[in-house]
């Protein structure tokens, strides 16, 4: 089966969770040491590929994202606090740029979505 026949599903499973733990590509951005965004390459499930991007602080209830110099300042408050942020659970979504079949009308992607844990530095 051709990885474009993958038919879409909006699904999750602990199984594709393992796959993405060994598949997918997780970088720190801008470096290890002070990262602000995860970033996370790749579809466990298609194959295909999918970027997906997130902040290291999510503030939960508002939508916005802390990156850049706030961030910064919230990472180092953290730090100093003796609490660093080194890990996080991340829930990615495939959005590769191909139409599944059976895709909703105008969805690109694959409908999965997975779980990562991140941890970095100590
Ligand atoms: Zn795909
Ligand atoms: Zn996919």
């Amino acid at each position: 089966m051709s990885k474009s026949e993958v038919r879409y599903q909006d699904v999750s499973s602990t199984e594709l969770n393992s796959r993405a733990a060994n598949l997918c590509k997780v970088t720190l951005v801008p470096d290890e040491a002070h990262p602000e965004d995860i970033v996370v390459q790749g579809c466990p499930q298609c194959g295909h590929e999918t970027t997906w991007s997130e902040p290291v602080i999510v503030v939960r209830g508002i939508d916005i994202d802390v990156t850049g110099d706030l961030a910064r300042v919230l990472l180092d408050g953290f730090r100093d606090a003796g609490s660093p942020i080194n890990k996080r659970d991340v829930t990615v979504r495939c959005q590769c740029n191909h139409p599944h079949p059976g895709a909703p009308k105008g969805v690109m992607g694959c409908g999965r979505w997975w779980s990562l844990k991140v941890g970095w530095g100590n």
